[in-house]
């Protein structure tokens, strides 16, 4: 009986040091003030400045010689015509791959880092979609302006135009140098990116700061938290493509074998993306479950103020999320497949393409060594050694996951403190993007890397982003710009 006593009562104990714990567990706070946007009030004018930007189709193309230039020479024009104090007050810009540019507001005191912000202004093409409304026309509907580019990336790129020119026309000096980057092929992986940081890099430019598209203010978040949170991309996951290539006799089809070189190819992709690595949850997405379970009931909040006792279930849980599973670990889609050209041939080669997102605590040869040890099962069962090969795509893009930025640093609190003067309902929390962005190349020359674009992004509009029908509210584009003026008009306030 005395045993049993025992651990009754550290049970007891357990229970009551959870509780205490789960009682204890608070939505963050900022360690400064507000920062809101002061007497900016976003006109109608923002609305029909970004429309008009909207029309013109930027449209990215990964074979450059498809790209219509006339639009990014429009665009460039339009944007100078639009915005002529950002013109003056900034140093002529450094266009990087045709129509990327790079430009630098002087701040007073040259002796601080400067922060850059930055937004691509091209867009993923339309074809093959249906719209309800031509995609660009830019034309509002309820209250919604319909686009593409409305949500990926134009918000962003109009919302630091707005503030700019707002602030520029009112005579503000930064305290320090903004520099203000936007790519012309972010969604092609275009150079410009590269070659502006390596630029950059070669000035000795060390920003303090940077400041790009990827999370956003969103709602419907997990843990059935009501409020919106402000997510903040901390790191984004690696990418690669990896070419599985299986190989047998081929022949015809009236002869098929257990191991011909397509369903050895099946058998293996399948293998590999069932297999993805064991998940793992890095501080920032534990820092982002512990937010969430913050502002939710009380049952998660005993559970994530309590990770030193349910770190293992969590994993588990989190790692079958459809939505939250790739936050933790790496994936491997499969993409593509080609086998042979006629329909009774067995072809002697079958491939596939893995698309590959890398995690953070992962390089992309982790990845392919577990892909290659997934596809040496198959082959071994088969007896038929080394015919199933795993190795990088051609000319794939190779993007190793990008350095983990701080979250307890004067840069995430400015973030923070910006977001509550301007979404003063919404919490703010890190997290791991499993997109990517352009912000990964700055990486290089800086260790403050956030990817926040500040507009109310619902579980509807994330879904038709690239997509169909994409659009934003015309409050809520306006609400955004109001962000990037708080941001710009109180960098004096950033302790960095
Ligand atoms: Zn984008």
């Amino acid at each position: 009986m005395p045993v049993l006593c025992v651990i009754l009562v550290v049970i007891a104990a357990l229970a009551v040091a959870c509780l205490v714990r789960a009682a204890a567990l608070k939505p963050a706070e900022p360690k400064g003030a507000p920062i809101d946007a002061g007497g900016f009030e976003p006109s109608d004018g923002c609305v029909e400045r970004f429309r008009a930007l909207l029309r013109i189709p930027t449209v990215s193309r990964r074979d450059e010689s498809e790209r219509d230039d006339a639009a990014f020479e429009e665009f460039r024009a339009t944007v100078r015509a639009l915005y002529p104090h950002v013109f003056e007050a900034f140093e002529e810009p450094r266009h990087f791959d045709g129509y990327g540019f790079l430009m630098r507001w002087p701040g007073a005191d040259p002796s601080l880092d400067p922060v850059v912000m930055m937004a691509h202004h091209d867009v993923v093409p339309v074809e093959g979609q249906e719209w309800r409304y031509p995609p660009f026309a830019a034309e509002v509907h309820d209250g919604e302006i319909w686009a593409r580019g409305t949500l990926d990336n134009k918000c962003c790129f109009t919302g630091c135009m707005e503030a700019f020119e707002y602030l520029a026309a009112s005579g503000y000096v930064p305290p320090r140098d903004i520099w203000f980057f936007s790519s012309c092929g972010e969604e092609v992986s275009g150079p410009a990116v590269d070659e502006a940081v390596a630029w950059l890099g070669n000035k000795d430019v060390h920003p303090c700061m940077v400041l790009d598209e990827g999370g956003a203010v969103a709602t419907g978040v997990p843990l059935g938290v009501q409020a919106p949170m402000a997510m903040i991309g901390i790191s984004e996951k690696g990418q690669v493509n990896l070419t599985v290539r299986a190989t047998s006799a081929g022949g015809h089809a009236s002869a098929p074998s257990d191991d011909d070189a397509t369903r050895l190819l099946v058998r293996a992709t399948e293998r590999i993306c069932a297999n993805p690595g064991k998940p793992r949850l890095v501080p920032a997405v534990e820092e982002m479950l512990r937010e969430l379970a913050a502002r939710g009931s009380f049952a998660y909040r005993v559970v994530f103020a309590n990770m030193w006792l349910f770190r293992p279930l969590v994993t588990r849980i989190i790692a079958a999320g459809a939505e939250t599973g790739p936050m933790v670990r790496t994936t491997y889609a499969l993409t593509q497949l080609a086998g042979s050209t006629a329909r009774n041939v067995l072809p002697s080669e079958a491939t596939a393409n893995l698309n590959v997102r890398v995690a953070p605590f992962e390089r992309i040869d982790d990845a392919l060594a577990r892909a290659r040890a997934q596809a040496a099962v198959v082959s071994d069962a088969a007896g038929k050694k080394g015919e199933v090969r795993v190795g990088p795509a051609e000319g794939t893009e190779l993007h190793e996951p990008a350095p983990l930025s701080p979250f307890d640093d004067a840069q995430f609190d400015y973030l923070r403190r910006c977001l509550a003067g301007t979404y003063p309902e919404a919490g703010a929390c890190p997290y791991v993007q499993t997109s990517g962005s352009d912000s990964r190349a700055f990486g290089a020359i800086c260790e403050h890397v956030y990817r926040l674009a500040p507009f109310v992004y619902t579980p509807l509009s994330r879904s038709l982003i690239h997509g169909a029908n994409e659009r934003i509210g015309v409050e809520d584009f306006k609400r955004g710009v109001s962000f990037y003026v708080a941001f710009v008009r109180g960098l004096g306030e950033l302790r960095a």
